[in-house]
């Protein structure tokens, strides 16, 4: 071995190191910051390792490609906003998988007739899961930015015309792989797998399109370790295969907290049954005044504020977090809680609120602050709505049926801010709003929260 072959096995060795590790420090709010970190310092050791100790056939294109990404993703980075978080990453998602299936095109195309069979099933997998996770993962963030219709698109026979179309696509990436020289074979699967990610996921609601985005991740994942065995790269292998399966982990956590099951959300159409579903809504709605809740605010002992969606749409973290002090500050015990899936993706809550500085010891998950309701004062609803829809627990025959929710209805008073009688990302009414303990106060949350605190100043 050579001195700069040493070295790249060297930095691949200390980038496989950091991703581990950064993987772990992504898994707990206090350090995630760190695990991004490390995350991003092993992601660099592997591009430097793969520079110095690669054979380079020419400096112009790697040069090129680094300049164009690094300014693709800094321009998403600087302008996306945290609200469109899901479909920039499902974007990245496309990006990554097709740089998966092209590295496998070409190497199909200079190397095929000499690969071992196992190379040759590794590089097919590459491009079939490449392929399907691009269109797939297009089509996921059209429905998320809402190019593309978020209802789930049907018709008629949809599984089997899926199976069908998977069953070609399998065949053809067998047929190439027994017969390498059948090019045809090659380009079939490519061509059917690029028509099987847009297959698979139209027919799901945007609702489920997050665990939707995290299957895919997990498949890009996947395609990267295939990627890492055809070329021989050890980091490839290690980081996909930690990509795949953190992806799928995180999958199944979401379907968890939604009390949803993959094979539901993948071939249950979570839109198209909204109609037939129930709900127990029913009865007025009652406002309340700035004054009044800033008074109830003000001579309350518990108060737990409940952040959703809303939140993050009005970036209202700042101005929640300056309530919470300012009510601290009058000795009022002050808790924020947190669901797990509240926003639009996993953690959305913790890093808006992390943002705004909220110390983690006042953050309290579902299991954990859902008992203290019955002893809490004021529950501040901002912004959130199905995590707290009540119907989930008591009406069976609900869409969201089952799903754990935050049970705010059991404080003894409930201040809802929202602007208005949006329903929530379900689509569905919500009876909280309707039930006597609940007041609601309308508004963009943040300027509510702003004008909240002035008002509790002079209580
Ligand atoms: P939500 O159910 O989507 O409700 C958000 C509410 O915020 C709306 O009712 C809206 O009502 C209000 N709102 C919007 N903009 C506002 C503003 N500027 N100021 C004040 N209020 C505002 O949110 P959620 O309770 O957080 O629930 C999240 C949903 O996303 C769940 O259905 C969950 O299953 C789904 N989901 C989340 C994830 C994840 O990873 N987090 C993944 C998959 C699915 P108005 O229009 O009346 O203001």
């Amino acid at each position: 071995m050579s001195l700069t072959t040493y070295f790249m096995e060297a930095t691949y060795l200390i980038a496989s190191i950091l991703f581990v590790l950064a993987l772990k420090g992504m898994s707990h709010p206090e350090t995630a910051r760190r695990g991004m970190f490390l995350a991003e310092g092993g992601m660099f050791a592997a591009i430097v390792g793969t520079l110095i100790g690669a054979h380079i056939v020419t400096w112009v294109w790697i040069v090129t490609g680094l300049t164009v990404g690094s300014i693709i993703g800094a321009l998403m980075a600087i302008w996306v906003p945290m609200t469109a978080m899901p479909q920039r990453t499902a974007l990245s998602h496309a990006f990554g998988a097709f740089a998966a299936a092209l590295v496998g095109i070409g190497e199909f195309v200079v190397k095929a007739a000499e690969m071992g069979a196992v190379t040759r099933g590794a590089l097919g997998f590459e491009v079939m899961l490449g392929a399907l996770t691009t269109t797939g993962s297009l089509i996921a963030a059209g429905k998320l930015q809402g190019v593309i219709a978020g209802k789930p698109i049907q018709f008629r026979g949809q599984n089997a015309v899926n199976l069908i179309v998977a069953l070609a696509m399998v065949s053809s990436f067998v047929f190439f792989w027994i017969h390498p020289e059948v090019v045809v074979a090659f380009y079939a699967m490519l061509g059917l797998a690029f028509v099987f990610g847009v297959m698979l996921v139209i027919p799901i609601g945007s609702a489920d399109m997050p665990v939707v985005m995290s299957l895919l991740n997990s498949y890009a994942g996947l395609a990267a370790a295939a990627t890492g065995f055809v070329l021989g790269n050890n980091v490839l292998i290690i980081a996909g295969t930690l990509d795949g399966f953190s992806g799928f982990i995180l999958s199944v956590l979401m379907c968890k907290a939604m009390n949803r099951s993959i094979t539901n959300v993948l071939f249950g159409g979570f839109g198209a049954v909204i109609a037939e579903a129930s709900s127990n809504a029913d009865g007025v709605m009652r406002e309340i005044s700035l004054d009044d809740a800033a008074m109830q605010l003000a001579f309350a002992s518990r108060v737990v504020f409940v952040p959703g969606y809303g939140l993050a749409t009005a970036q209202a973290q700042h101005a929640c977090r300056e309530l919470g002090d300012l009510l601290q500050g009058r000795g009022v015990t002050v808790k924020y809680a947190i669901h797990p899936v509240a926003g639009r993706m996993p953690g959305h809550m913790n890093v808006l609120l992390a943002e705004a500085n909220v110390p983690y010891s006042s953050l309290y998950e579902m299991e954990q602050i859902n008992p203290e309701f019955s002893s809490t004062d004021v529950a501040v609803v901002i912004g959130a709505n199905d995590v707290v829809n009540p119907d989930a627990r008591d009406n069976p025959k609900s869409l969201i049926a089952g799903m754990p929710i935050l049970e705010v209805d059991r404080a003894k008073s409930v201040i809802v801010l929202k602007r208005g009688q949006g329903r929530g990302f379900s689509g569905l009414e919500n009876p909280l709003f309707f039930k006597s303990c609940t007041s609601m106060l309308y508004g963009d949350a943040k300027s509510t929260l702003t004008h909240l605190a002035q008002a509790v100043q002079h209580v």
